[in-house]
């Protein structure tokens, strides 16, 4: 068949928060590859200049990578608004950033709450809100924001050698951006906004590198295909949602688990 399906960015500017490693920088070459400038938001990794800058080379793509705690919402607001004006415009965003505390739920502090909460929540809530500000003042017609959230905002995943270890408010806070992001969608709609959630089953990053191996193996045994994902496999999923295709899709979750909530 002529002309196949295609993805064409160029022209536009994606910011993908926690796109220096990981799932995160994989969705950033993805959308490199599909011809976006890509601006890569990271806390404090000390190569994300780097990283930003291989991923322009390869594609022929501006990028440039910018820190910034997402916790933070007056950050947040500045670099969003520096990368529009160096960048821009911006026309998606990947909020991708996320923590996770792995302890018992008995020795979890407020601390470890705040460290969890005020990253994948708070962090995803300002990030999408900036970029929402910049569409709505522009009056530009629409935007799309994808949520890194997880299978765990549907069931409560195990993570540690001691069963039951399961990391209590990972999996509470990806549940709760699950809804943020069902709520933004109804309230951004009349903005043409489209704001969906993609929710990774296991995959192989630093956040499960430190799982214990036993668990790891189990684990990946209870998933249908019967393995850990690769970063790359989530960013099929991202570059749909943020392209016209996925025009009438907004407040889904999309799951890519390899068939691990079937069970
Ligand atoms: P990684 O641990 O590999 O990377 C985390 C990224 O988030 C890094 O780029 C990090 O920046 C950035 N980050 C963390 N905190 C902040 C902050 N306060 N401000 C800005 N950036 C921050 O994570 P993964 O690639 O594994 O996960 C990406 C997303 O996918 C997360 O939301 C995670 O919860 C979710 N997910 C992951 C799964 C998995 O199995 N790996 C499964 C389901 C969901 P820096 O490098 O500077 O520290």
């Amino acid at each position: 068949m002529a002309g196949g399906f295609v993805i064409d960015f160029a022209g536009k500017c994606i910011v993908v928060t926690g796109g220096n490693r990981g799932i995160g920088l994989e969705i950033s070459r993805a959308v490199a590859k599909a011809g976006a400038s890509v601006a890569i938001i990271y806390r404090s990794s000390r190569d994300a200049d780097e990283v930003a800058s291989k991923i322009g080379k390869e594609f022929s793509v501006k990028t440039k990578a910018y820190q910034c705690d997402v916790s933070d919402a007056d950050t947040v607001n500045k670099t969003f608004s520096k990368i529009d004006d160096e960048m821009g415009p911006i026309t998606g965003l990947v909020a991708n950033a996320g923590v996770s505390v792995v302890k018992p739920a008995l020795e979890m502090t407020t601390e470890d709450f705040n460290k969890v909460f005020t990253v994948n929540v708070l962090g995803v809530f300002n990030s999408a809100r900036a970029a929402a500000k910049l569409w709505v003042d522009r009056k530009a017609q629409g935007g799309s924001v994808v949520i890194t959230s997880s299978m765990s905002s549907q069931i409560i995943n195990q993570v540690g050698a001691n069963q039951p270890l399961t990391q209590i408010f990972y999996n509470s806070s990806k549940g709760a951006v699950t809804n943020l992001t069902k709520g933004l969608a109804a309230e951004w709609a009349e903005h043409k906004i489209r704001v969906n959630a993609l929710s990774p089953g296991y995959v192989d990053t630093d956040q499960t590198a430190g799982m214990d191996e036993k668990v790891k193996k189990y684990q990946a045994e209870n998933v249908p295909l019967k393995r850990f994902a690769k970063p790359e496999e989530m960013s099929g999923q991202a570059v749909l949602l943020l392209s016209d295709y996925a025009s009438y899709m907004t407040g889904g979750e999309y799951v890519v688990d390899g068939g691990q909530l079937i069970w």
